[in-house]
């Protein structure tokens, strides 16, 4: 198997450009937050663009569609559940379905709860996952559509990848996510080791992105609502798992 080259860049605020590159030349933006941002990238990398693989329909994600495929021809692909509500969208995708990017599997995963329709990209060859707005660098997305059972159903299928998968995520919030996570898991050291880890590398100038899962298992909260101690600081008992994430949701919304 041939190795694919992807390349993490920064655009708007605080989005995460991801460009995926294979060695026949394909090459997919996962998302389009900015036309710009994503141009640049192409040209520093010398690649130029086959494919758009769009996570769910919010502007930041959608917004340099139209002025990418109009200039680089690419063809777009997205949530069938969201297709009224992404630009150019050409091919519609759902969960349960499997295509190729220059030769590298990808599995469609639904992962709703952000939005409706929201979906991930697995490339189980690759270890990798391109998981949008569902789950973050020790945290997970709001919940905006759908509902807080849904979103962690979401999350517990992105949780049940391999270990060594490398999450890619829509945005770089790891440093106020690990905060939030240290008040909720104040003894978990490997927490506390990633934090300092994240801010060194945000006063580098580099990014949190990707992640591995792995660790991920390990230090963030929003994919521990099981931990015990978690359960007794909230006063929660033998609740679903579900019942203690929406509570670590709506406390970060407020935090
Ligand atoms: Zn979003
Ligand atoms: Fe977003």
């Amino acid at each position: 198997m041939s190795t694919l080259e992807i390349h993490t860049f920064l655009c708007r605020k605080d989005n995460i450009g991801v460009l995926v590159h294979a060695p026949d030349g394909s090459t997919a933006s996962i998302d389009a937050p900015d036309a710009a941002a994503v141009q640049a990238a192409l040209t520093e990398k010398g690649w130029s663009l086959s494919h758009i693989l769009v996570t769910h329909h919010h502007g930041d994600h959608t917004a340099g569609n139209l002025e990418l495929k109009e200039k680089t021809g690419c063809r777009i692909v997205g949530p069938r559940l969201e297709a009224a509500r992404i630009p150019g969208i050409d091919v519609e995708v759902e969960d349960g379905d499997t295509f190729l990017l220059g030769g590298h599997r990808v599995d469609v995963i639904g992962t709703p709860g952000h939005t409706m329709g929201h979906i991930t990209y697995f490339m189980p060859d690759d270890h990798a996952a391109f998981v949008g707005d569902t789950l973050f660098v020790m945290g997970c997305g709001r919940v905006l559509e759908g509902n807080h059972e849904m979103m962690w159903h979401s999350l517990c299928r992105i949780a049940g990848l391999p270990p060594d998968t490398r999450i890619y995520c829509g945005h770089e919030y790891t440093v106020a996510n690990a905060r939030f996570g240290l008040t909720v898991e104040p003894d978990n050291a490997l927490l506390r080791q990633r934090l300092e880890k994240a801010e060194e590398t945000v006063a580098a100038g580099a990014l949190n992105i990707p992640t591995l899962l792995e660790q991920e298992l390990r230090t963030n909260v929003f994919l521990r609502p099981h931990n015990t101690e978690t359960r007794r600081r909230f006063g929660m008992g033998a609740v679903a798992d579900w019942r203690v994430f929406a509570e670590l949701r709506e406390r970060k919304n407020r935090a």
